[in-house]
């Protein structure tokens, strides 16, 4: 198998482009159904504390059912429009049977997934480490959008990265299992002290816990060597995009600004460039010695 791909050099790059895309259509329906699973759970369950009857339950949903229909006029969505990115092309934007526009987004998580997955060839041979990479890529997409459309980073998918993080690196596959391990405790101690000191002082909470279990996770697959880089970036990022914004659409400063993505894209990039990073900038090579 190793062999084939070897003597068709193109392959594996396709491979991954192609089960990017295919992943990418399935990360489509966690972003949306996961937080509406979460919220009807919490329903579910202030309702048990309260001890009140429930006026009306939740239709039944999960990741599988009920199978993906237009939201306009429930039609369900056949195999054939269901491909990721081409099926939208060829619709062109429109459900197939009321003409009701479907979100660009669709496609574009879609092919984003499939180009972040694809970037990996180029830093990963055919290795657990590639495997590896590519579930890590993939569930920070999924964090990032579920961050931008809720303000909320599930634990269902932080804790998971968290662990898998630590399993890989039990062989040392990114980092040394002690790197990894005192990464997830100060990447959430960092973010916790942060926390805690900002509302001490003024009395509000300028981010959720869901930023300091990502930030663990992140310290947990690359080590605590690479959290200084990782909080730098996102902050600096952070705080440029949030005053662009700020201007652009004249919010104000109450309104909350997820932080998820930034702490996600930095851990991405770093993940994959920390050496070069640190060579054009060597001022942030203090701990790296
Ligand atoms: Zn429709």
């Amino acid at each position: 198998m190793l062999e084939a791909f070897d003597q068709l050099g193109w392959l594996l790059p396709l491979c991954l482009l192609l089960v990017g895309l295919c992943v990418g259509s399935f990360l489509n329906v966690v972003i949306y159904r996961l937080p509406l699973m979460m919220e009807s759970r919490w329903r579910a369950e202030c309702c048990e504390l309260l001890e009140v009857e429930r006026e009306k339950q939740d239709a039944p949903l999960n990741l599988a059912t009920p199978n993906s229909h237009c939201p306009h006029c429930q039609a369900a969505i056949r195999p054939w429009q269901n491909i990721p990115v081409l099926s939208y092309l060829l619709l062109g934007g429109k459900c197939a049977n009321c003409a009701a526009p479907i979100s660009p987004r669709y496609p574009l998580v879609e092919l984003v997934t499939g180009l972040l997955t694809l970037a990996l060839f180029w830093h990963f041979p055919p290795s657990p480490a590639l495997l590896g990479a590519m579930l890590f890529t993939w569930t920070l997409v999924a964090l990032t959008m579920i961050d931008v459309d809720h303000q909320l980073l599930p634990d269902n998918l932080t804790l998971p990265l968290l662990w898998l993080g630590l399993l890989f690196n039990l062989g040392g596959t990114y980092t040394g299992l002690a790197d990894a391990v005192i990464g997830a405790m100060a990447g959430y101690l960092i973010l916790w002290s942060i926390y805690w000191l900002f509302r001490l002082v003024t009395g509000k909470e300028g981010m959720g816990y869901g930023d300091f279990k990502l930030l663990a996770a992140l310290g947990a697959w690359m080590g605590w060597q690479s959290l200084h880089m990782i909080v730098l970036m996102s902050s600096l990022v952070g705080a440029v995009c949030g005053i662009a914004l700020m201007l652009l659409q004249r919010r104000g400063r109450e309104v909350p600004m997820p932080f998820g993505p930034y702490l996600a894209a930095a851990g991405w990039i770093t993940f994959l460039w920390a050496e070069p990073l640190l060579r054009a900038v060597p001022a942030l090579d203090i701990w790296m010695q």
